[in-house]
């Protein structure tokens, strides 16, 4: 069941971002509103994310790093079916058997807090902490028994450069959250409950937040809102790409030609478009987990998300304010 996981963290874990990743979104399901996390070497040496949610309940800590449905992976090769699942209960187990994991934590209304342990391989008994609320996971020592995976990280600049985008990311996308990240013991950033356009300035830059256009449209059940730049916003290094689908991060092909036509379309332009934009639509009509560490999504009428996309993008970019 170790080797099991161990292939399963290969899945989730590419490296410590995707790590990363699992945990803040564990945060936020748990209702979080405030989330530290705090990095050492690049995430690789430790990955610890607090948080001031639900908590969980002594009693189900030591499912939270055990594997929920293990029957389904009988061989390697049923390991394509398990990922299309989207490994739904296994990323906190996962993490847990190419680490060493520790939570803490106290449930909602409850006087105490507890805490679970785990070497890679066996879990600790529980037992009794200090926490005020919420959870605290400390990710340590990622892949230190698995030295085939270890041989893939890069530099500790590389993969703290991974966390960072993975946290931006999250906190693009939630300004109704607190958040802060540390580095190797040093604050680098720290931002309070806000509104998604003074989140967007915050992260992304003022230059950006001064040249945007504001996009809001909806038709037929489908939703898009955010900001885009104007074609005078230039930023020659990485890009400023950002699409949520239902509120997950996403880079689909489908979207991004969408919003290229529209710049090519009205501003003769489409080099470096920088947006944050945000998708909504019946969940029924979309598949965001067709991978779980991935980003890809499906949609069911693909066109139509495209017409849509293009048409709001288009509006936007032509209007008189733009
Ligand atoms: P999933 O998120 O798919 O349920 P995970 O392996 O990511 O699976 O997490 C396992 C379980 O551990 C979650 O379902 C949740 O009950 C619990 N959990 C993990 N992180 C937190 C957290 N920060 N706060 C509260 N509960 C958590
Ligand atoms: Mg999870």
């Amino acid at each position: 069941d170790q080797l099991i996981s161990q292939i399963a963290a290969g899945e989730v874990v590419e490296r410590p971002a995707s790590a990363l990743k699992e945990l803040l979104e564990n945060s936020l399901d748990a209702g979080s509103t405030d989330i530290s996390v705090s990095l050492v070497q690049g995430g690789v040496k430790q990955l610890r994310v607090a948080d001031n949610g639900n908590g969980i309940a002594q009693e189900d800590l030591a499912m939270a790093l055990t594997r929920h449905a293990t029957s389904k992976i009988a061989s390697l090769d049923d390991l394509e079916a398990v990922a299309s699942l989207g490994f739904r209960g296994e990323a906190l187990a996962s993490i847990a058997s190419v680490s060493r994991t520790q939570i803490s934590s106290r449930a909602l209304d409850t006087k105490h807090a507890w805490r679970i342990a785990s070497n890679g391989s066996e879990i600790s008994p529980i037992e009794p902490t200090a926490l005020d609320a919420g959870t605290i996971i400390e990710v340590d020592d990622l892949y230190f028994n698995t030295p085939a995976r270890r041989k893939f990280l890069k530099t500790e600049g590389t993969e703290f450069g991974h966390c960072e985008a993975a946290f931006n990311r999250v906190v693009l996308s939630r300004p109704d959250v607190a958040f802060m990240l540390q580095h190797n013991g040093r604050a680098l950033s720290r931002y309070a409950v806000s509104e998604p356009t003074k989140r967007f300035g915050e992260v992304l830059g003022a230059d950006f937040a001064a040249e945007t256009i504001a996009v809001e449209e909806s038709a037929a059940g489908l939703r898009i809102w955010g900001v885009v730049a104007k074609p005078t916003f230039n930023r020659n290094k990485s890009d400023t790409q950002y699409v949520y689908v239902n509120g997950r991060f996403v880079r689909d092909k489908l979207i991004s030609h969408a919003i290229r036509q529209a710049y090519q379309d009205v501003l003769h332009h489409d080099r470096h478009p920088a947006f944050v934009l945000f998708l909504e639509l019946d969940p029924n009509l979309v598949d965001v987990n067709v991978h779980p560490a991935k980003t890809e999504v499906r949609f069911r009428d693909g066109q139509a998300i495209h017409r849509f996309i293009f048409h709001s993008l288009h509006k936007a970019l032509a209007s008189p304010t733009g």
